[in-house]
C-alpha cells in the first residue's frame, strides 16, 4: 500500500476551498501599505470562483462566516499572520489554517506550533498559486 502523501492530502483540501477569510494587517497590508501582490491575489480568487471575507472586528469569526455563506468548514480557509489567533481560529472551526509569513509569525514560530498550520506560505501570492494549482489538478 502506498504511503499517505501529505502534499496530495493538502492539494485535495485546497481543491475544496470555496471561501477565504483574510486577516488584514500582516496579511493583505502592513501598516498603511497594501502589499503589492494583494490586488492580483484577489483577482485570482475571483477567477477561481472563490469568495473572500475580511473578518474585521469579530474574533469568533469563521461560525458567522460559515452561516452567512452557507459553507461547511472544509470549504473555508482562514489566512493570517498570527498562529495564536488566525490559525488557532481556523483549527477551532475545522477550516484550513493558512499562515502567511508576511507579518508577525516567523518560519521558526510555525515549526514550533502545535498543532502546526495546515499550509505555510511566504505571501498571499504563493497561496493563490497553490489554490490555482490544486484546481488544475497539480501540483
Ligand atoms: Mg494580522
Amino acid at each position: 500500500m502506498p504511503e499517505p502523501d501529505p502534499a496530495a492530502a493538502i492539494a485535495e483540501r485546497l481543491r475544496r476551498i470555496a471561501h477565504v477569510a483574510l486577516d488584514l494587517d500582516g496579511t493583505i497590508y502592513r501598516g498603511d501599505t497594501l502589499f503589492p501582490w494583494t490586488p492580483g491575489f484577489l483577482a485570482k480568487l475571483e477567477r477561481l470562483g472563490i469568495g473572500h471575507t475580511f473578518p474585521t472586528n469579530n474574533p469568533s469569526m469563521l461560525t458567522g462566516i460559515l452561516e452567512r455563506h452557507a459553507l461547511t468548514p472544509e470549504r473555508l480557509a482562514m489566512v493570517g499572520d498570527r498562529l495564536y489567533t488566525d490559525v488557532a481560529m481556523a483549527h477551532r472551526a475545522g477550516a484550513l489554517g493558512v499562515l502567511v509569513l508576511s507579518g508577525e509569525a516567523t518560519r521558526e514560530d510555525a515549526d514550533r506550533a502545535v498543532p502546526p498550520p495546515d499550509v505555510i506560505v511566504n505571501t498571499l501570492a504563493e497561496f493563490g498559486d497553490l489554490l490555482a494549482a490544486a484546481r488544475a489538478g497539480g501540483p
